[in-house]
């Protein structure tokens, strides 16, 4: 398909005339993409360090989702989960054999698959303790989803908002806060529920022993610990997932954005002690692992896994990392960085999205979480020369920026 098909500029019309006006988009039409670059219906070239919001982590038009995507869809795409189809055992077994969970449970998205591990969670607590056993305790500035139960446990007033009564047995303390923490720990706490780096709260990593002093609080109070790694998760943070850096494991862990690498699949994982909570017709979905989107996250994660993209994304992360520390070295508007890998923040002094804006013209695609925290989150395939370029496009508008400030 030529780019002038798609009916060049009446896409956005088309738009805004017949969805929903959910999302504040940019004034871009993007029909292409391959590697770490994308297309916009007049040809324009971004280098994309959104992917797909930690989506597309072996980048656009991966011959190894596409090879996957072809093979499976010839054999079979769809026959629900009232039969065994051999895709989603292997892709269980795969993520099960590379961390600390027994069993898999496959959903459809992140708001999914924290769906399912709150439900867990309760009637874990119902079952092997008391039916009052009930709070699920969260953190501001969370992030877990948009249904009513993730939207209730995600400590973001805008997310919330119009939106009561929310669900019931959320409370919520300050991230990093172990005092705060050990006050809310009573005996109705049947389960803990954060990002071990918080990713739309503004890349917020976790002091030395927060994630540790959690754990210890969890097992004096027998409550599980759910990690939800659906940003972080799949090499992002240059490990396969973030609380590998921290040691500290979690009974509940939460998994989707990069799973398929652009095929919407969730994952929720636990330990068979966990899992067991959950039997025949406890929990279901129509398409949780069909045979199509499971033969492409198997291949998704074998790449990752066999490609050593984890440990590009620690080498590349860190040259990135010193990038960005020489811009807050230069530039008084750049406070600091945050993050891990390949989920970076520079905290600005400055609203971020003039910043985002010029960007964009300039060639690329970057994000801003919480109104001054630029974000980036690269494919992991990303090479140091396709960092340099966005590096030194930030060294311009941050020079600008202070100009703009100074006037
Ligand atoms: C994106 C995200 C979700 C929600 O995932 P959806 O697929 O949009 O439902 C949940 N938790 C975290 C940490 C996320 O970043």
């Amino acid at each position: 398909m030529t780019q002038k098909e798609s009916n060049g500029g009446d896409t956005m019309k088309l738009a805004d005339t017949y969805m929903f006006h959910t999302y504040a988009r940019f004034p871009i039409t993007l029909v292409r993409g391959e590697g770490c670059r994308v297309w916009d219906e007049d040809g324009n070239e971004y280098l994309d360090f959104v992917g797909g919001i930690a989506v597309c982590a072996l980048g656009h038009s991966s011959p190894v989702v596409t090879r996957a995507l072809e093979a499976q869809s010839r054999r079979l795409v769809h026959v629900s989960n009232l039969y065994y189809t051999r895709p989603q055992a292997e892709l269980a077994r795969l993520l099960v054999e590379n961390c600390f969970a027994d069993k898999v449970f496959f959903c459809n998205s992140g708001a999914e698959s924290n769906e399912a591990a709150i439900k867990l969670a309760r009637r874990y607590a119902s079952e092997a303790f008391k039916p009052e056993k009930r709070v699920i305790v969260c953190m501001d500035n969370s992030f877990h989803g948009r249904t009513m139960a993730t939207l209730s446990a995600t400590g973001q007033a805008k997310v919330q908002k119009g939106f009561d009564p929310l669900l019931h047995g959320f409370t919520f303390v300050p991230f990093n806060d172990v005092g705060r923490l050990e006050q809310a720990m009573d005996e109705s706490v049947c389960a803990v529920m954060m990002e071990p780096i918080q990713g739309e709260g503004g890349v917020v990593c976790p002091s030395p022993d927060y994630l540790n002093a959690v754990r210890s609080l969890c097992d004096q109070k027998d409550a599980l610990l759910i990690f939800d790694e659906v940003q972080v998760g799949m090499g992002r943070t240059g490990k396969l997932f973030a609380h590998e850096h921290y040691g500290v494991t979690p009974d509940i862990m939460t998994l989707a954005k990069a799973l398929g690498n652009g095929l919407p699949i969730g994952a929720m994982l636990a330990t068979d002690a966990v899992a067991g909570a959950f039997g025949p017709g406890s929990h279901a979905t129509t398409f949780g692992g069909t045979p199509l989107v499971a033969a492409v996250s198997n291949a998704v994660v074998s790449e990752l896994l066999d490609g050593g993209w984890v440990d590009h994304c620690r080498e590349v992360g860190d040259h990135f990392r010193q990038g960005l520390e020489g811009l807050v070295e230069r530039h008084a508007l750049a406070l600091g960085v945050r993050g891990l890998g390949l989920i970076l923040g520079l905290e600005l002094d400055i609203p971020g999205g003039p910043l985002v804006k010029y960007c964009m013209d300039a060639g690329f695609l970057i994000n801003c979480a919480q109104e001054n925290i630029l974000r980036f989150l690269p494919p992991l395939i990303v090479g140091k020369d396709e960092i340099d370029s966005l590096l030194s496009t930030l060294d311009n508008v941050l020079a600008k920026a202070a100009k703009l400030v100074e006037e």
